[in-house]
């Protein structure tokens, strides 16, 4: 499968690129107002029509071509977005940028851009990116240049992983749980909260009543908010990808999309957990998770909210409904096996479970070819109770257990 991601860099372009990027953007913007004026949404009929404003424009011919594509991606957007009955603006770019795929070389550590006539632009690239670049499979398929930063778009085939087993992963507001019935490990990112708190009170702190300086105030301190929480994820997706690849474990990730509208105003909860619960980055996870595990070729299973449901209160043992322990926080007590459990363990061993059934039903549809059949011998189809999914009690490790 094709894996894509992303290298960026800082780079503050000079004046002469500067202009280029504007020029760029003006183009991309004319190539807009055509295809909403004659309602064409396709690369080649826009190319067609938008190429007499095009011509006119004193830039390197490639950006032309490039510019057409952008329009054509973002026309293409937002007839999803009105499809989908999403209310949609004209789009229009104010912010003056260059996505390039043709046109740039790269040699001996340097990235070469043209901006005029046998003039070009040398970006010398830092070694972060250098060292991304020295996979021989790997291509790059386009640059995009802005005031701040220079970003690379690469991509590389990657064979897909044969997985014997799975791990859940249970995302939470201060954790994320991993693991399956051989062990559950917790990634603490209780600091991603604190760290929300602090940004709060440091805006709110500031009194003067004028709106623009609170627009700047709270989009830099937003910004930096963003930035460390982002640090730590990554800090813990990076491990939790390394891990399940070293094991050869697909990754199992839960539904839980709509979360967002349990934590509503009228819902009977205070501001302040509101506040904490709305600001938590559950799919910031999953977007690190998916497109870390997809670029070493391991296999992502995303449940449907039908298979998500009731994973964080059933019984991974026998099925039965959990009840919440009062005196202590995020403990559940089975009153079929008289034991107390951790919310999270529970809740990654279960997806971790439905995981790998959706994946014995897609080897069993596949026809159990090959080392399929080998893994499946070796490691016969889990048992299924109605309901749980859960193993036999008897076969249940203990590890899990937290008497
Ligand atoms: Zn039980």
């Amino acid at each position: 499968m094709l894996a894509t991601k992303s290298v960026k860099q800082a780079h503050r372009p000079n004046q002469e690129t500067l202009e280029l990027l504007d020029t760029f953007r003006r183009m991309v913007n004319d190539c807009i107002d055509i295809g909403l004026a004659s309602n064409v949404t396709t690369l080649k009929r826009l190319a067609m029509l938008s190429w007499p404003r095009r011509r006119q424009y004193g830039c390197p011919d490639c950006y032309k071509a490039c510019a057409v594509s952008r329009a054509a991606g973002i026309l293409a957007a937002r007839k999803k977005s009105l499809r989908r009955g999403i209310p949609t603006k004209n789009p229009y770019s104010l912010k003056p940028q260059i996505t390039a795929y043709r046109g740039f070389k790269i040699k001996n550590a340097t990235l070469r851009i043209p901006v005029g006539k046998r003039n070009f632009l040398f970006v010398p690239l830092i070694s972060h990116i250098v060292s991304a670049l020295s996979d021989p499979a790997l291509t790059v398929r386009s640059f995009t240049l802005t005031p701040t930063s220079l970003s690379l778009c690469i991509s590389k085939e990657v064979p897909e992983i044969e997985c014997a087993d799975a791990i859940g992963v249970d995302r939470n507001l201060r954790n994320l749980a991993v693991g399956n019935e051989a062990g559950v490990t917790h990634y603490d990112l209780s600091r991603t909260v604190r760290i929300a708190e602090t940004t709060v009170k440091v805006v709110g702190s500031f009194k003067r009543n004028d709106s623009r300086i609170r627009k700047k105030i709270v989009s830099k301190y937003g910004r930096r908010r963003r930035n460390r929480t982002q640090h730590l994820l990554h800090n813990a997706t990076k491990r939790i990808v390394t891990e399940a690849h070293e094991r050869r474990q697909a990754i199992v990730l839960e539904n839980i999309k709509g979360i967002r509208r349990l934590y509503c105003k009228g819902n009977g909860q205070g501001p302040k957990y509101r506040g904490r619960m709305n600001a938590w980055s559950f799919g910031e996870a999953q977007r690190q998770l998916e497109y870390k595990a997809r670029w070493v070729g391991l296999p992502v299973i995303r449940l449907s909210r039908k298979e998500t449901r009731g994973t964080s209160v059933t019984c991974p043992q026998c099925g039965e409904r959990l009840q919440e322990d009062r005196r202590i926080r995020r403990k559940l007590w089975c009153g079929k096996c008289r034991v107390v459990m951790d919310r999270d363990v529970v809740a990654a061993i279960n997806l971790s479970r439905r995981g790998r059934l959706r994946f014995d039903r897609s080897r069993a549809k596949r026809g159990l070819q090959g080392r399929a059949v080998e893994t499946l011998k070796r490691n016969p189809t889990t048992t299924v109770i109605l309901r749980a999914d859960a193993l036999k009690p008897s076969k249940q490790p203990k590890t899990w257990q937290n008497l």
